[in-house]
């Protein structure tokens, strides 16, 4: 009889120990979780929030693989990350979708959580750079009013680790979680370009320039290089809206921008100062240089043919060019650096007008040793 109640008490025991032992891992999991998600909810790009979710929930799920898809109909998202130098191409675990074809296919609509065995029909577009492919998956669409953006891709090798009737509750509750970084993220990225670029021409805009300008001249002066800027100004301009309509002024506007830009290296900054005016900034160009490439835009300009509802429309355009060269006692602030790096610029232009337009003139070099200092002998 005692033996009987003992023997029932250390079964209790040890039910009433798997119990804690499950309550406590539960608990720890849970508090993982919500590490996970705080960082999440704390990033702040959209390339921070890949390397995340791809690093982090891998381990997090127990997985043998992941993927991440987003759509990206007009390749805006491929132009975010290609702006933030992130290398998503090489990202064998990253996928950008052209159309929401894929996920319909899987989901329909409404759409839950797929979780079975993987098929190589439907399944293999989210998993394209793996070579072995997953036994089971889960593919967990992201969602957000009404519109998918993508899924997360979770794989394993084991054919029962994910199944059809498996709870999905803390898989669905991270998805929207992820859902609503993701679109936040996206509109942010989206707010932060719109507000840079001019609309009509597609270059930056003058907010632009003025947040760069700074950057650039503190570049220079870091690495010893020179800085040059075009000031550019459409030659007549306005007698092209008045003959031929502001449509048609438009229309230049953007061509020539178009021109300009092709003349200039990747990360060289063109910004859209005012109406027919734009301003280049040259990293490591020396004046002589500068001079070449204002001379290479202007001619371009110049020999662009261009017609407009049957009118073919002649452009010239004048230039005005200055050039930062750093000196190692600067002495002068950035600030006063980038405003007579323009102004010089700005002034150059003005004789090029003067002296019959259609040319490149340059400025005075721009110093960054205070009038009253002495210099240093070089
Ligand atoms: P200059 O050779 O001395 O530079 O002469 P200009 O006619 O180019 O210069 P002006 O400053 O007299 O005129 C600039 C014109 O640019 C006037 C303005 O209506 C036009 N403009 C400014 N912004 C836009 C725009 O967004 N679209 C169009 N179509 N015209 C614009
Ligand atoms: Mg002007
Ligand atoms: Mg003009």
């Amino acid at each position: 009889m005692e033996d009987d109640i003992n023997t029932d008490l250390r079964v209790l025991q040890s039910h009433l120990d798997g119990m804690l032992d499950r309550v406590q891992h539960n608990s720890l999991t849970l508090k993982r979780f919500q590490v996970f998600e705080m960082r999440l909810l704390n990033l702040n790009s959209l390339a921070e929030m890949i390397d995340h979710l791809l690093e982090e929930a891998k381990p997090f799920f127990d997985l043998d693989m992941i993927s991440f898809c987003l759509i990206d109909e007009k390749s805006e998202i491929a132009g975010f990350l290609s702006d933030d130098d992130y290398d998503y191409q090489n990202n064998d675990a990253f996928v950008l979708l052209k159309d929401n074809e894929q996920l319909k296919n899987i989901f329909g609509i409404p759409s839950t959580p797929f979780l079975g065995a993987y098929k190589q029909s439907s399944c293999a577009g989210f998993f394209p750079k793996q070579e072995k492919k997953p036994v089971s998956v889960a593919i967990i669409p992201l969602r957000r009013r009404g519109k998918y953006l993508g899924s997360l891709n979770f794989g394993s090798y084991t054919p029962n680790r994910f199944i059809n009737d498996m709870a999905t509750d803390f898989i669905e509750h991270m998805v929207s979680v992820v859902s609503i970084c993701l679109e936040n993220n996206l509109n942010f990225e989206m707010m932060r370009r719109t507000s840079l670029i001019d609309t009509l021409t597609g270059v930056n805009n003058r907010r632009f320039l003025e947040q760069r300008i700074g950057e650039e001249v503190d570049r220079s002066q870091r690495n010893g290089e020179p800085l040059s800027c075009l000031f550019l100004d459409i030659d007549h301009f306005k007698q092209v809206n008045d003959t031929y309509g502001h449509q048609a002024g438009d229309y230049v506007l953007s061509l020539v921008a178009g021109v300009i830009k092709q003349q200039l290296r990747s990360n060289d900054v063109l910004a859209r100062y005012g109406g027919e005016e734009f301003v280049a900034l040259l990293s490591n160009i020396p004046e002589t240089m500068a001079v070449d490439i204002a001379e290479r835009i202007r001619q371009s300009i110049e020999q662009l043919p261009l017609v407009y509802s049957d009118n073919s429309i002649k452009i010239t355009i004048s230039i005005g060019l200055s050039t930062y060269q750093p000196s190692k006692s600067a002495s002068v602030s950035t600030a006063d650096i980038s405003k007579k790096l323009i102004h010089s610029a700005d002034s150059a232009l003005y004789s090029a007008k003067n002296n019959g337009r259609n040319r490149a003139a340059s400025g005075e070099p721009v110093e960054d040793v205070a009038a009253d200092k002495p210099r240093l002998a070089s």
